[in-house]
């Protein structure tokens, strides 16, 4: 299936110059977004998966429905002060000033193999700093799983060592 032509690129969103990928577009229609996981699980076949992590919100939107494909459990990675028990957490650079993303302490049991989910990978901070609290958790990174790669942005190189899968490149 082509899933690019499912995305709608908005110019100039949410800034001039950037040309933002709206993913709502494929989203809406269940037979795509339903193969996209389909796709998904098929390109991560024979990887051994304990559990999926992905941060908001986007990440929720592949990563939960790729945990159920897959059988196994979903992670939240979340913005500071959202999770109820105790968190740990990670600071990460936006374009203006600095954020932070947070995932309970508990959320992980060392050792436990985790793959990581977003819907597009672009300078690759995001993944970068869900991967520095999986790690810091005690979980052993297998992968990083997108939708979209933004290729001029070379954000695979700041994962490196860490297998990356994406079903659709700009
Ligand atoms: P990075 O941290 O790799 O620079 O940016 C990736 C994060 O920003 C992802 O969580 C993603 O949801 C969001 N993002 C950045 N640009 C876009 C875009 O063009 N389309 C979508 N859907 N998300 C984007």
């Amino acid at each position: 299936m082509n899933f690019k032509e499912h995305i709608r690129v908005i110019e100039d969103f949410p800034q001039p110059g950037i040309s933002f990928k709206d993913i709502t577009t494929l989203l809406k229609d269940g037979k795509v977004y339903r193969e996209v996981i389909a796709e998904m699980t098929r390109r991560l076949e024979g990887v051994q998966i304990d559990c999926i992590a992905g941060p908001e919100a986007r990440g929720f939107v592949i990563g939960a429905p790729l945990a159920v494909a897959l059988g196994v459990g979903f992670i939240p990675i979340r913005k500071s002060g959202k999770l109820p028990g105790e968190t740990i957490e990670a600071d990460y650079a936006l374009e203006y000033g600095k954020d932070k993303l947070s995932m309970h302490k508990d959320a992980i049991a060392p050792g436990q193999k985790v793959l990581i989910a977003d819907d597009l990978l672009a300078t690759g901070g995001t993944i970068a700093t869900s991967i520095n609290l999986v790690k810091q958790l005690g979980g052993e990174v297998v992968g990083a799983a997108f939708l979209i790669e933004l290729l001029e942005l070379k954000g695979r190189e700041k994962l490196e060592g860490i297998e990356v899968l994406s079903l659709v490149q700009y």
